[in-house]
């Protein structure tokens, strides 16, 4: 039986090393076209400490790829302890991807065809997979900058969704040297450029922002459940069969709150690894351990309908109160339930300072 893994982000080239760990050899392609400076996939890095134990299954160590922990963010003006941090993301995928023979092109259909199983680890492309049940993208444009203070304050790292108009949010994560990534993202949104720029207005007295990079990018915030089939059987040329299956964002293993998919595509990864070769029980444990994401999923749907114009629901709110203390965020209850974060049509204090 050969493998192949196409894409090798975090959850294509985590499954590869947890895989060759086993004893299972697979040939891993990606060809990186990123259009971007880092040449990775748009991303803010950011990502709670607890990885560490995601990168030490695979003999990686944490403080290599460490830039800053963000213990403390402001959410919309208030101030929460979090467990967060950034990453050095480029150099993690470099380092999961060594020593596994990458290939440096894509997947083309024709070669993927060699294989009796192929793993679709392409993210927002899901290349191989069939189209999702139902799926739910967001659109996102993010820079990179320099941020220097016009006085002695440092832009602390946070978020916030009171400037951004229907179910967005905009980030600040600092990545090293006065570098920060700043971005913003919000399903249905248009005119992200001049959220972003008014951002850096709403600020200009205080800090001056020089621009590095810019890219556009976009993450699927469907949900597992809503991301199926994860798996696929096609019979080949020659009449012999093949199973296609997803891992990751391709998938939909990612926060449809926060767009947050780092930490769940290495989990996802890693339940495929642990099921293996048994791909029903990995997509039953796949869609019982992200069963939240499929909840915050339908408060996004119901937002996005005409009912949901009048605002979010108790149960809402308190989706949203558990998916901040799910991330260890440190929001008083009633706070989030007020804020309700990046849900912010229903802006209740719009007039709040960042
Ligand atoms: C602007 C933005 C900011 C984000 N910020 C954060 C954040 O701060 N923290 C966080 O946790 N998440 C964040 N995310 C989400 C996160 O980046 C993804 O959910 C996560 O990287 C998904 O990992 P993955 O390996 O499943 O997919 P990806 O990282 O997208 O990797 C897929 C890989 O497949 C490759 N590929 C595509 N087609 C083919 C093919 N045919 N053959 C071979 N290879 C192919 C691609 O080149 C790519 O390298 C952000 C997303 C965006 C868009």
């Amino acid at each position: 039986m050969n493998v192949t893994i196409a894409g090798s982000g975090i959850a294509g080239g985590y499954l590869a090393r947890l895989l060759e760990r086993k004893g299972i050899t697979v040939d891993i392609y990606d060809g990186m076209d990123h259009d971007t400076r880092c040449r990775c996939r748009s991303c803010g890095w950011g990502a709670p400490t607890g990885i560490k134990t995601y990168l030490a299954d695979v003999g990686l160590d944490f403080n290599d790829y460490l830039i800053e922990p963000m213990s403390s963010m402001n959410f919309d003006g208030l101030v929460a302890k979090t467990p967060l941090c950034t990453l050095n993301k480029p150099r993690l995928i470099k380092d999961l991807a060594r020593d596994t023979g990458l290939k440096q092109q894509n997947l083309e259909p024709e070669e993927a065809d060699n294989y009796d199983i192929v793993v679709d680890a392409t993210g927002i492309a899901r290349a191989f997979l069939p189209p999702c049940w139902s799926d739910l993208t967001m659109p996102t444009l993010q820079h990179r900058v320099v941020v220097e203070s016009r006085g002695d304050e440092t832009l602390k790292a946070g978020a916030c969704g009171n400037r951004i108009p229907g179910l967005g949010y905009l980030w600040i994560f600092p990545v090293g040297n006065n570098h920060y990534h700043i971005g913003t993202g919000g399903i249905g949104l248009v005119g992200l450029d001049s959220l972003l720029d008014r951002f850096y207005q709403d600020l200009s007295g205080r800090f001056s922002f020089t621009r590095l990079c810019s890219c556009r990018g976009s993450v699927r915030v469907a949900s597992p459940y809503y991301s199926t089939p994860f798996f696929y059987k096609k019979t080949r040329k020659d009449g012999t069969s093949q199973v296609i299956i997803g891992i990751g964002e391709s998938v939909g293993t990612v926060d449809p709150f926060t767009g947050e998919g780092i930490i769940f595509s290495l989990e996802c990864a890693k339940i495929f690894a642990d099921s293996w070769p048994d791909y029903k029980q990995y997509t039953r444990s796949v869609l019982a351990r992200f069963a939240w994401m499929k909840k915050e999923r339908e408060t996004l749907d119901y937002l996005l309908s005409r009912e949901g114009k009048g605002g979010p629901r108790l149960r809402d709110r308190w989706r949203f109160f558990q998916n901040a203390r799910r991330s260890g965020i440190g929001l008083p209850v009633l706070e989030a339930f007020r804020k309700i974060g990046p849900l912010s049509q229903w802006v209740e204090r719009p007039d709040e300072k960042f």
